[in-house]
């Protein structure tokens, strides 16, 4: 039987509950526990598949194809676990489910009702995620902050959910804020307390407080807290504010977030396997050179929108020792005529445009992929990133002037990115897009073999449109390699540029399978490439 943390936040959002929960995930897998981890979203969207970025920034995708919160790109990449469809659950997943079943009939006879029938059904989920993935502890971050209307199901399963388990089964970590009053100088406990008492009033009471203050806690504001809040003093864990999130997990570990959890779970206190993780912190701390890459999109000012792209370009920097400085370039910027887009890229190793929809901002992306083949900088295309390099290829080196996908102009006559036919008959937008791992073969002797020295691999997808086959041979005549191929469906996975330094681009999402330990060969190479770039231009 499975044990059970629920993660909930207080105070405000953006305290850093992802964090905390994978960081406590890790720390529980580094004492030989397996761990299995969940999102609980409160959103009336069945998943964030078709929110705008600037709302919920960028969409994760696992391999089984759930588009999800941004937060379970935390977890994969912390715990280095594959998740799956059991780990995100929304509003909106949960009353559709019940809805459907109310129709099939399978309640014939009862009134539906919030409790228990939509109560169940989360109870359901986390049991669900438990059976099926066999761990040892299932770790759960509740989304929003406690008293939302939205997430008040939720809390009320959980308080059901510890009536059932009891609290040798459950355990309940609340992060929170403490203000800090510059004028008197100190720090406020009042806005915990409160939603100490938010929480108690849905009937739960937290075991583990995670603060978040500018300073560290006085003795005195401890022990207020735990007398307000019926902790123990030592189950208050102090998160400090770090430049590399990777420390978080030793900072709570120092204060022995694990073992206190294990000890309330009657579960054995073995010791830490955590030499790697020390080995990483390292590394990240004294990194010794630093480059520029660019990174052109459209929502640029909102760094959150590219996360994993993010994330996935500081880990390949890690394995070269070198911090990775972002050029934040706004892909409409570049379209206009007045922009010197040489200034802009002055001092750039490396192009890299990511993954986007619609058309705003295409153009200079186009433009963008243009300038690193004109100019020989290493240049990696993710998903729309290699649509554009494909059609500022076929425009210029092959003379298309009118190449375009059809996403951008359904009416073209050069659909050089096109629907395929069983995209054509979808009307749903939700769910629909291409999603989750596919199979490649890579030809031998490319870079893109040399990155990945394997001939099949397995990527994540998230897109709708894909290059079209009609225009293979005359690309391949003029210098395009198709260096991954997904069979049988005969699909264009990858790219390269035969006369090229570094020039390789994937319809799918390299960024999702990124670890800090471990970072993606196409992110790897891209890397070496703009690192060998910049010392030839010494
Ligand atoms: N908009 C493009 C498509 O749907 C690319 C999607 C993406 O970059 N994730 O195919």
């Amino acid at each position: 039987m499975a044990k059970f943390v629920f993660v909930t936040g207080g105070v405000c959002s953006g305290l850093g509950k992802g964090i905390t929960a994978s960081s406590i995930a890790l720390l529980l897998k580094a004492k030989g526990y397996k761990v299995f981890m969940q999102k609980f979203d409160p959103y009336m969207n069945v998943d964030p598949g078709t929110m705008s970025p600037i709302q919920h920034g960028e969409v994760f995708v696992t391999y089984d194809g759930c588009e999800t919160d941004l937060d379970l790109g935390h977890y994969e990449r912390f715990i280095d676990e594959e998740l799956n469809y059991t780990s995100n659950i929304t509003n909106g997943k949960i009353y559709s489910s019940v809805i459907e079943k109310e129709r099939k009939g399978d309640f014939l006879g009862a009134t539906i009702q919030i409790v228990p029938h939509i109560s169940n059904e989360i109870k359901n989920k986390i049991y669900e995620a438990a059976s099926s993935s066999g761990a040892d502890i299932v770790i759960t971050e509740i989304g929003g902050t406690v008293g939302d209307i939205e997430s008040a199901v939720m809390m009320e399963t959980l308080r059901q959910f510890r009536a059932e388990q009891g609290l040798e089964n459950t355990l309940f970590v609340h992060t929170t804020l403490i203000p800090y009053l510059f004028g008197s100088n100190e720090l406020k406990t009042k806005p915990t307390q409160n939603s100490i008492i938010e929480l108690r009033r849905l009937g739960i009471q937290p075991d583990i407080l995670v603060t978040r203050a500018p300073v560290p806690l006085t003795d005195h504001v401890k022990e207020k807290l735990a007398l307000f809040g019926s902790i123990p003093e030592q189950n208050i864990i102090e998160a400090v504010d770090v430049q590399n999130i990777y420390q978080i997990p030793i900072n709570f570990h120092n204060q022995h977030i694990e073992d206190i959890i294990l000890q309330q779970f009657g579960l054995k206190i073995t010791k830490s396997n955590l030499d790697y993780w020390y080995q990483l912190i390292d590394t990240v701390d004294n990194l010794q050179d630093e480059i520029e890459i660019a990174l052109v999109g459209k929502y640029t000012e909102l760094e959150d929108a590219y996360l994993s792209v993010k994330e996935a370009l500081k880990h390949a920097g890690y394995k070269f020792n070198t911090k990775i400085k972002i050029n934040w370039v706004n892909s409409e910027l570049l379209e206009k005529d007045k922009t010197n887009i040489q200034e802009i890229f002055q001092n750039t190793k490396g192009i890299l445009v990511p993954g986007g929809f619609g058309s705003r901002g295409i153009e200079g992306k186009i433009k963008a992929a243009n300038y690193a083949r004109v100019h020989n900088i290493p240049y990696l295309g993710i998903c729309l990133g290699m649509q554009v390099a494909v059609i500022e290829f076929a425009r210029n080196v092959c003379k298309l002037k009118e190449a375009t996908s059809r996403e951008f102009n359904p009416l073209t006559t050069e659909p050089i990115i096109d629907l395929m036919a069983d995209q054509k008959s979808i009307v749903n937008m939700g769910g629909t897009l291409r999603l989750g791992n596919y199979e490649c073969t890579i030809t031998k002797g490319t870079k893109t073999y040399a990155a990945y020295q394997q001939e099949t691999i397995y990527e994540r997808h998230r897109h709708r449109y894909e290059f079209n086959n009609k225009y293979k041979d005359l690309l391949a005549s003029k210098g395009l390699l198709f260096t991954g191929i997904n069979t049988p469906s005969n699909l264009v996975e990858i790219i390269e540029l035969k006369n090229h330094p570094y020039f390789v681009a994937c319809q799918f999402h390299p960024e999702f399978k990124s670890r800090p330990t471990r970072p993606h060969p196409l992110f790897a190479s891209f890397i070496a490439a703009a690192i060998k770039y910049a010392k030839s231009q010494k």
